[in-house]
This record gives C-alpha cells, structure tokens and sequence, in this order.
C-alpha cells in the first residue's frame, strides 16, 4: 500500500488469499455481496448483475442456513448448485458458499471458490479438520461469542492440515446491547490483522442488522485498512426468505459502494 495511513507496522503484512479471479489481502477492498439465502436462480442473477456492476468483486449466497427457528427456511442445500453454477458463469465472479458440515465439502468444492464457516460453527473441529485437507479458500467467522484468540485458533485447525488459504470475517459478537442485533467489533477485526498472517473482512449485515448502520460501518472498516466487506443485499427484503429485514436494498448497496471510493482513495486502495 503506497498510504501512510494506517501507519505502516500497524497492520501485519498479510498473506493474500485468491479465490477465483478475486484477491483477498491485496490493494483491492474486496465487497463479497448476495442474499443471505439463495432462493431462485431469478432472484440470484439479479441481486448478482447489480453487485457486480457496482463494485462487488465476489458472491454470496446461502444454502444451508442455521436458523434460530427449526420452522424457518432452511436454504436450497445441493438443489442451488445449478444456480451457482449458472451465477458464476454468467457474471465471471467467485461464489462463496457456507457449508455446514464436513459431508457437504465434497459436493461444494468443484462447484464454489470459497467454504464458508458459519459463525456457530466456529467451534466445529471435525469441520474444521475436514476443511484442513482441503485447498479451497476458507473464510472463517468469528464465533458470536468467541474471544480473539479463540478465532485465531480456529483458523490454527485449517492450517494444521495444510491448507494456508484462509480469510478472516468478523460478523459481530453478542453482547448486553440490543439496539444492534450483535456488537460490531471494529477493533477486535483490527487485532486480527495484526496478530495473524490472514485478510481480515467485515460484516456489518449480521454485526448491526439495520441496513441503515451498514454503510457507515462499511466507511468505518476501509478506513481502518481491513481488506473488505461481507454484505447482504435483496432485491426484494420484504420479500426475502431469510434477513430480510437487514438486507441491502439494490440501491442502498451501490450507494455504499460509491461512498466507499474516497474513503479507499485516501488509505491507497479501491474496490
Ligand atoms: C451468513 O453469513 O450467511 C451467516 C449465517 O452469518 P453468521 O454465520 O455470521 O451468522
Ligand atoms: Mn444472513
């Protein structure tokens, strides 16, 4: 990075991470952005077309989701790989997908470019194992009620079975607030940076769960040089099968972006 803003030293030099044609930890912020569930192949190229031409570098897209509420949508499982598949090819843009448990690793890999692990599962270390033996990218959570370290062990279990390709996203943590669904730990992402080798990417979608605090958390995290954004964006929320209700509105995502280019400007990088 050519700016002297964070002060050089502050921030570990990171190992960057590349997950299809997207460089994570590079002078790229990379924006990861899609629903959280996916629901139809429709829904997902239009919330996709849009990211991609305002700024997104990577997708998302939930198919097997861990709800609170067993009656809930539980996500698509294998029966969205042909959207994936369709979605990828179309755009050009890597996929990132969570998976769940460690049976699912082997159907997901040859069809996304990055494993997500959930923030329930941060403690999951058979998962964690069986994603050691794997090369694909990881992109870790951190565990809503886990200490730094804690995270930075988790990320300890992917490295011991070899595989070094790992991001780091912070997604809020539960504290005694409730005006917030959980409490961003902006300082806590930056610890990361500092103490471990990986890219550090926020998600202020799951951190504050009110689109109207993700965009200033979204400044607040370019600003503190963290290497990108995990963003939940709808084309419909009321509509939506699963966090409608802190999902990005296609306008208000490529509003944030668009506000995002000064602030990256002034700490020597861009979307
Ligand atoms: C998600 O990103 O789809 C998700 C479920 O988030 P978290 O694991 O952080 O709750
Ligand atoms: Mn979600």
């Amino acid at each position: 990075m050519s700016s002297t803003y964070p002060e050089a030293g502050e921030l570990s030099a990171t190992r960057p991470v590349q997950v299809g044609a997207t460089c994570f930890g590079g002078t790229r912020f990379v924006v990861v952005a899609g629903p959280c569930a996916v629901e139809t192949q429709e829904q997902l190229v239009t919330i996709a077309r849009h990211v991609r031409a305002h700024g997104a570098a990577a997708l998302r897209g939930g198919v097997f989701k861990m709800r609170t509420d067993p009656r809930s949508f539980q996500g698509l499982g294998a029966q969205a790989l042909p959207y994936l598949d369709a979605v990828r090819r179309e755009t050009g843009l890597p996929f990132i997908v969570e998976i769940t448990a460690a049976d699912q690793v082997g159907t997901f890999a040859g069809h996304v470019d990055a494993l997500q692990v959930g923030s329930r599962n941060m403690y999951n270390s058979h998962l964690l194992k069986e994603l050691g033996r794997t090369r694909t990218p990881i992109l870790l959570k951190r565990g809503f009620a886990a200490q730094l370290k804690e995270w930075l062990l988790a990320a300890d279990y992917v490295l011991a079975g070899g595989n070094e390709e790992i991001i780091l996203c912070e997604r809020g943590i539960r504290t005694f607030e409730d005006q917030t669904r959980n409490t961003l730990d902006l300082a806590g992402a930056v610890w990361a940076r500092q103490h471990a080798p990986f890219p550090v990417i926020v998600d202020p979608s799951h951190a504050t769960g009110r689109p109207e605090l993700i965009g200033p958390m979204c400044l607040a995290a370019a600003a503190a040089g963290l290497d990108g954004l995990l963003l939940e964006v709808h084309n419909e929320p009321t509509r939506a099968l699963a966090d409608g209700f802190q999902a990005l509105t296609l306008d208000r995502f490529s509003r944030i972006t668009t506000a995002l280019s000064p602030v990256l400007n002034a700490v020597g990088r861009s979307l």
